[in-house]
């Protein structure tokens, strides 16, 4: 090994999910909306000038946290914006959890965390859920150096009760809470409202999934000013310009038009309840989600063999090769017609079983 090597700072990556770019594939690998962004969007795309590019961007990005401060009712200065929520948690792992005593999260979940955890030497310790993939909120009333978990936990989709996330922030009181809202949009509670009563408490949120946007990587936390002025000083200590123009402009678009989202939200919704109801009849088990995605299980059948088969025939879905999840796989909820191919695969695999 060379000298150099021993001053390596060595991490060990988080893996994202497959990104195949195959005509006719039906991609439910990556929890992505199957609705393109609101109409807007393009039109504040095609809307930049040239001579805008040549600019950096606004460094305080305020067009977004302006429009983000309207949309949620507080003020812009309890908004903090970044390049998708990943880029958001992260500065937010940084800020926040330096006590030295161990973070809590739960076993399973956003596999994420112990990458950042790991990446900034952070301690911490992974808190089992229960045997329903519940987050069992008095595992998380004792001395820690911070909290995280995502409310629709991924890759469950099962959502806590918002008094039970009341109760953990309450608890809590001297370690800052990070409710990670990426699925909140498709029917779950958000903490937000609980930003004003609690001032250790940060919600992330993200346009990845119920704003149709993974692809222009914008995401935001909500707080009170004083967390978001200690991440704004982590942030400029790294890069003042983390936003582009181009993102800003797509932010501010989607959120004008709070009509399209309403409508694919709830399309999202109707489409997951369908599923669960189509893929009980094919003797699937799933903990309920209340997010765009299900984590099902089949109990005659194995979980990898299916994810192969279905991949053959240019089906994507995710699979964790995790103790305890490795009899699931993580589907994620399409258009109807999308969803419609899968079931006709699914109900042909499964013909011969009894
Ligand atoms: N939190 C959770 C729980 C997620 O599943 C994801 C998506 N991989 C993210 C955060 C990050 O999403 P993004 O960076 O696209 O906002």
């Amino acid at each position: 090994m060379s000298k150099w090597e021993e001053n390596i700072r060595r991490v060990t990556p988080y893996t994202p999910g497959e990104q195949p770019n195959r005509p006719g594939m039906i991609k439910l690998n990556t929890n992505e909306n199957p609705y393109p962004p609101a109409p807007g969007v393009t039109g504040a795309l095609r809307a930049l000038k040239r001579d805008e590019l040549l600019r950096y961007p606004d460094p305080t990005a305020s067009a977004l946290t302006g429009a983000l401060a309207r949309e949620y009712g507080v003020s812009p200065e309890q908004i903090f914006v970044g390049v998708g929520s990943d880029d958001v948690l992260a500065m937010a792992f940084m800020t926040f959890f330096n006590s030295g005593r161990p973070i809590l999260f739960p076993d399973i979940t956003y596999s994420f965390y112990p990458v950042w955890a790991e990446e900034f030497r952070i301690p911490y310790e992974c808190v089992p859920l229960d045997a329903d993939f519940g987050i069992r909120k008095e595992d998380y009333f004792r001395e820690n150096g911070g909290i995280v978990f995502p409310n629709p936990n991924a890759p469950t989709g099962v959502e806590l009760a918002a008094e039970d996330v009341e109760e953990i922030i309450r608890r809590n009181p001297d370690v800052v809470v990070i409710v990670d809202e990426a699925y909140v949009d498709f029917g779950a509670h958000s903490a937000l409202r609980l930003v004003e009563k609690y001032d250790n408490l940060l919600v992330v949120q993200t346009f990845s999934k119920s704003r149709s946007m993974a692809g222009m990587r914008i995401g935001f936390a909500v707080g009170n000013p004083a967390l978001i002025r200690y991440l704004n000083d982590v942030k400029y200590s790294f890069n003042s310009y983390t936003m582009n123009r181009a993102a800003l402009a797509c932010g501010v678009a989607a959120l004008e038009d709070r009509t399209y989202f309403e409508e694919t939200t709830k399309k999202i919704i109707e489409t997951r309840e369908n599923a669960k109801r189509v893929l009980r009849e094919m003797g699937f088990c799933f903990p309920d989600s209340q997010a765009n995605f299900l984590f099902i299980t089949h109990p005659e059948l194995d979980a990898k063999k299916l994810f192969e088969a279905l991949r053959a025939a240019d089906i994507y879905v995710r699979y964790f090769a995790q103790p305890r999840i490795d009899s699931y796989l993580r589907v994620t909820i399409g258009t109807d017609d999308q969803m419609e191919a899968l079931y006709r695969f699914l109900r042909d695999y499964t013909k011969g079983l009894k």
